[in-house]
């Protein structure tokens, strides 16, 4: 504490992100990494955009990402001026609390999902109510029906790895046609329907996706909204009022390229989901319940183990994994999925201390 300090900053609860460990080989599963490497499209456009000589860092980037959004509305048949581009998702995330979610009533998120929604309805002074899952941790869309200020939720869920399907997305917008709707599709190439088709019919609807998960980019930092030109507008205006360069020339030219290889991209997909389905048999075996996963993670718990014990177990053999000590989940551990050989490590330590 300082009393230099802005009067909000002393207010703050930051997010506070997975541990990066400082050790050789670590086996990581605890912030949901692609564990396979980016196309190799990827980087040679990064070597082709820094030159012999790096001059290229010399300029400023494209402020407005222009041949990338470009491409990525290709990909996803949309228009660039329904494509914004952010530094990553969370900044996405952020300029959408401060752009669309202000109002006069809460916004509604569920009680169990992303951890950062409430620190960035901190951060910009948005009111919300959190909406409990139900036992089996599902969203009931039912409980997002107006007024509010907006609804806010992750597809597939965070950290429960459930998804909803596109039928009840679709309850939800109708539900709510005043409203700004924003889902999170952080995951949604790992097995979930994307909303992305229903952007020309819904003018409330904004979808967010990240390039750090499925195209193993998190750290380049690309994240998108897509969505009717006036919420895109919105978040431009915020975007210009805060950083005019938020992707730098190396991101822009990587996340480019990886739009371009749909083949490396559906492959590492795939990859983690059949591992995913594989890991899921293993963990129940060991007396794990699973959740239902459509992510590139699981959430499970142990009947007869703490969950906050077994990760310590895991991590003195180099293993991480999240635990959350937050009401409802605490006997939970969020695993992503590994390589095959991770995934591996993972059961055979488990078996080991639950022997
Ligand atoms: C990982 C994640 C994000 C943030 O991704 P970026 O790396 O900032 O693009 C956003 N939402 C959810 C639910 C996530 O899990």
């Amino acid at each position: 504490m300082s009393r230099f300090w802005s009067d909000i900053v002393h207010r703050l609860t930051p997010y506070v992100p997975g541990e990066q460990p400082a050790l050789a080989h670590p086996v990581k599963l605890n912030t949901n990494e692609n564990p396979y490497p980016p196309s190799p499209r990827v980087v040679e456009a990064i070597r082709r955009e820094l030159g012999e000589d790096g001059a290229s860092l010399r300029k400023y980037p494209d402020p407005t990402a222009r041949a990338l959004r470009e491409t990525v509305a290709k990909h996803h048949g949309l228009r660039v001026e329904q494509v914004f581009a952010g530094n990553g998702s969370d900044e996405v995330l952020a300029h959408a609390f401060q752009a669309l979610l202000k109002h006069d009533q809460p916004i509604r998120f569920p009680d169990i999902t992303y951890s950062f929604y409430p620190v960035y309805a901190q951060l910009y002074g948005v009111e919300y109510e959190t909406v409990p899952l139900n036992s089996d941790f599902a969203i009931d869309v039912d409980d997002y029906r107006a007024p509010n200020g907006g609804v806010l939720l992750p597809n597939p869920n965070a950290p429960t790895g459930r998804a909803l399907p596109l039928s009840e997305i679709e309850v939800l917008l109708k539900a709510n046609p005043d409203a700004p709707v924003i889902v999170d599709e952080a995951y949604v190439d790992f097995g979930a329907e994307s909303a992305v088709n229903l952007i020309d019919t819904y003018p409330n609807l904004l979808v967010v996706q990240t390039t750090s998960k499925a195209r193993s980019l998190a750290g380049m930092r690309v994240g998108f909204a897509f969505g009717d030109p006036a919420l895109i507008e919105a978040l431009t205006r915020v975007k210009d009022s805060f950083n005019s360069y938020p992707l730098d020339r190396l991101a822009q030219a990587a996340a480019l390229a990886s739009y371009e290889d749909r083949a490396w991209f559906e492959d590492s997909c795939a990859k983690v989901v059949s591992s995913r389905e594989k890991l899921i048999g293993q963990l129940q075996a060991l007396g794990f319940d699973v959740v239902p996963s459509a992510a590139n993670f699981v959430f499970a718990r142990h009947s007869a183990h703490d969950a906050a014990t077994l990760a310590a177990a895991l991590k003195t053999r180099e293993i991480f994994v999240r635990h959350f000590k937050l009401p409802r989940i605490d006997q939970h551990l969020r695993i992503s999925i590994g390589t095959p050989s991770e995934c591996d490590a993972l059961v055979a330590a488990l078996g080991e201390i639950l022997a």
